[in-house]
Order: C-alpha cells, then structure tokens, then sequence
C-alpha cells in the first residue's frame, strides 16, 4: 500500500501543478483519469458533478473552486487535496471496507481525539467546561492512536477538547510525522496566532474549524463576551496567510436563525472560510438547558435553510454538513467507528463525541480491541438505529436505543466530573424524540432519498442467519 501509495502521489503532484496550468481546460481532464483509476469505488456522481462545477459558470460551487483556489497557498492546496484524494480517499477507504468484512466490525475513516481537557472558555451546554485543565493525551498516546489507526485504513484524525490548541506544539509534532493524514482541530480562535498559521501552512495537512454561533449577539451569549470579535480575528489571520478553514456552528433555540440566516453565510464567505460543520444541540452534562433543544418547527427552518442554500443555482458558495439531517448521505449515524470514533481525553474510546459512555481504553487497548468492545459491537449491531435518516441518534431521536445499548453492556459514564447515567441523559431527550418523529416523517417521506453505500452487519450473511 505505501508503495501504491507514493506511486500515486509521484504522479498526482505533476498532475496538480498542471491544473495549476488551466484549471478550466485541465480540471475535467483530471476527472476523466480519476475515474478510470478508482473504478466503481465512488459512484458515478462523484465524478459527473464536479464535471459540472468545473464547466458551468452558472454553477454556484464554481465561484466556490476559483475563489479556494486563489485564497490558498499553492503548496497547501496541493498537499490537501492529494493526502485526502490518495491516502484518506482512495488507499484509506478501500483498506477499512476490506477490514470492515473480514473483521467483522465498525472500521472508521474518521478519528476524534481530545489532546486536552483544558480550555480557556466557558461556553454554555460545553462538557469541556466542567472537565477541567488536569487531564491529557500524551504525544505518545497521540501517536499510538494514529498508527494503529493507519494500519486500519484510518488517515482523518479531528482533534476536539478542551481547546486543542493549548497542545499546540504536540500537535505541530503529530502531524508532520504523519504526512499520509489528515487533521482538523475544532478551535475556539482564541490561540490562533501568525506564527501558528505559518506552521500549519508548512505542515501542509491541517485545517481549522472555528466555533462560531452566528452573530456577535448569539456568539458571545454562549461563548461569552468579546469572543465573536476574536474568532473574526483568527479568521482574517487564516485567510491573510492563505490557510483552508472553516466554521463550527452548534445550533440551538436561541441561534437557528441567526447560524443559517443570508448575513451569517456572507459574513463566512467574505471572511474566507470554504466549509461550515453544523451541529445540533445536545443537553449533555447535569447542568445541561434542555430549553436550548429546538422545537420541530425551529429543525425543519434548519434542515430547509441549509439545503436551500447548498443550491447550486442561487446558494451559497461554501461547503456545509449538517450533521443531524444529513443522515441520509452516510447512512444515518456514523458513530461506534461506522464513520468515526471519539477518544477523551483520558484515553476512553467514546462511540461519538456527544456519547460519553465507555468500556475501553486506548491505554490499556489497541484501538481494534475498542472496536470490538461490547459497547462499539453494539452500534455495529444496531446500525441505523432508524431508517428514516432524519431520525438517525441512538440518544436524542431514539433514546431508548441508547438505555439498551449501555444496559447490555454495562459501559460507564465517561463524564469527568459528574458521572451521569443513560437514563438521566436519554430522560432529557424522550420528550425531543417524540415530538420531532411526526415531523421527522413527514419531511422523509416528501421526496425520492439518496442511497450511499453502507456495511451494515444487519446486511451480512451472519446477521440475516441470527
Ligand atoms: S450517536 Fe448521535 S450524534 Fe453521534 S454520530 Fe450517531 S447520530 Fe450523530
């Protein structure tokens, strides 16, 4: 594979440089190469739609690919696109479905770690705010995770928190010994300097998400005051030294409108970011506000307005997932290593980062021994936990999954501070649960839903012999 591996990176990097070139003449050529070397791995859209952006200049995601393009240090762009094409895309993602069947478990192609608990916020309905600055991954646990993940198939590794940046200098160290990765870390821009953003530009293989939660108002009401000003700041540093970032929204009652609203998506596109990770509220923790959870009305005006502005006749050109209603694009939830797994900051594998139960730790584990924990098997074995996507969460749409899963296995509370049990959390979503279902269907049920490709167990010859 490593042979494959720097094969395809010999001849990307020429291939890149001639894009370069004439992106307009040189891009759809490209496409037409990548499709006859990965053959029916990606489906055929994967291909035909970026033909379109590429040709159309009525398209609004061509905007989006010559304006990331002409922000972006060359360099960059380079290392990024072909780490995440080659090594996390195609070696990387051909490896973890092969494992997934002869392993007969949740490979992900997504890894979360928490290099820290330490953060510098406060933010409302934030576990890391409880957890306290005492607890870390050290840079060899860090390194273990990763390697024993890469011989996985994994090469995407998030880094959440805690503020990661406060081990800003461990992670500089990770990710340039890891050149075949990819890496994010969630941010709340408070540690983003010049320096930092020329040394992420030289490692090549590391984006920004920066929290943000719509205006100055709604920001500053949950991450406390003066922070909207200084995540603009970090954002106008990025974009000055020409790195690839992004935004993280967490979506509550108070903020709906303002994180999906024209001004907010101009305010991030002008500011120079390529792509907005959306998440819903999750009453986690004891002192969580559940009046913050949205009623069904407040998620549909979310899940119509991202859609709406992903058009790309008249959207927005910026990149957006929305996590809980853009399950029908991967298959529902993608926790338990489907997709992706979490790693606390004590070295507990979470099956998600919003799920902190545990029966195994990466200190006492190899990350397969996690994968095949009680705990993870049960998500294998119960994935999708609905089959309306829009319904895809063992805890907030199907709170009794969660009860079930941690009481067969007798996972534990991974919560810091304040133990909390499945049924005090899953008790704070029944009622969420049940009203969003009638509203849940209805959309379902308005329009012809995507297929993706899935390896679920209930599709294998084992389980349909159970
Ligand atoms: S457990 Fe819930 S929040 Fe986590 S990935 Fe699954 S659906 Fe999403």
């Amino acid at each position: 594979m490593k042979f494959k591996a720097s094969t395809l990176h010999k001849i990307g990097r020429p291939l890149v440089n001639y894009v370069y070139k004439n992106p307009k003449k040189n891009i759809p050529k490209i496409l037409k190469v990548g499709k006859a070397v990965t053959g029916n791995l990606f489906p055929e859209a994967t291909w035909t739609m970026p033909l379109d952006v590429i040709t159309n200049p009525n398209n609004i995601w061509n905007e989006f690919v010559y304006r990331t393009i002409e922000q972006t240090d060359r360099e960059l762009l380079t290392n990024l696109l072909l780490t995440f094409g080659i090594d996390a895309g195609y070696i990387g993602t051909s490896t973890l479905r092969e494992n997934r069947d002869k392993l007969k478990c949740n490979i992900p192609w997504i890894i979360l770690m928490d290099p820290t608990s330490a953060c510098n916020l406060k933010c409302k309905g934030c576990w890391a705010a409880e957890y306290g600055h005492h607890s870390n991954l050290s840079l060899d646990e860090m390194r273990k995770i990763v390697t024993e993940a890469k011989a996985l198939g994994t090469h995407f590794f998030m880094f959440t928190g805690g503020e990661p940046l406060v081990r800003k200098k461990d992670i500089l160290t990770l990710i340039s010994e890891n050149k075949d990765c990819i890496f994010l870390a969630f941010t709340n821009s408070t540690l983003v300097d010049d320096q930092f953003c020329e040394d992420m530009k030289k490692a090549g293989n590391l984006t920004l998400a920066l929290s943000i939660e719509g205006t100055e108002e709604t920001t500053d009401f949950r991450r406390g005051e003066g922070v909207y000003k200084r995540v603009l700041d970090a954002m106008a540093l990025l974009k000055k030294h020409k790195c690839i970032f992004g935004t993280s929204i967490c979506y509550t009652s108070k903020n709906y409108e303002a994180v999906t609203s024209d001004e907010f998506y101009d305010m991030e596109i002008e500011a120079g970011a390529k792509y907005a990770l959306y998440f819903h509220y999750m009453p986690i923790g004891s002192d969580a506000d559940t009046d913050l959870l949205l009623t069904p009305e407040q998620r549909e005006h979310v899940y119509r307005e991202i859609r709406n502005k992903r058009s790309h006749k008249n959207g927005k050109a910026i990149f957006t997932m929305d996590f809980q209603n853009d399950g029908e694009f991967v298959g529902g939830c993608i926790a338990g290593g489907r997709n992706y797994f979490h790693i606390n900051s004590e070295g507990d594998a979470e099956p998600c980062v919003f799920i902190h139960y545990s029966d195994s730790n990466i200190r006492e584990k190899s990350i397969l021994e996690c994968l095949r924990s009680p705990l993870f098997k049960q998500y294998y074995k119960g994935q999708p936990f609905n089959d309306n996507m829009l319904r895809p969460c063992p805890m907030l749409e199907n709170p009794q999954a969660l009860r079930h899963i941690i009481e067969v296995t007798g996972a534990k509370s991974t919560n810091l501070n304040c133990p909390e049990s499945a049924e005090q959390l899953c008790s704070k979503c029944d009622r969420y649960a049940k009203n969003w279902a009638p509203k849940a269907k209805e959309i379902w049920e308005e329009k012809e839903r995507f297929k993706p490709f899935t390896q679920y167990y209930r599709d294998t010859d084992e389980a349909k012999n159970e």
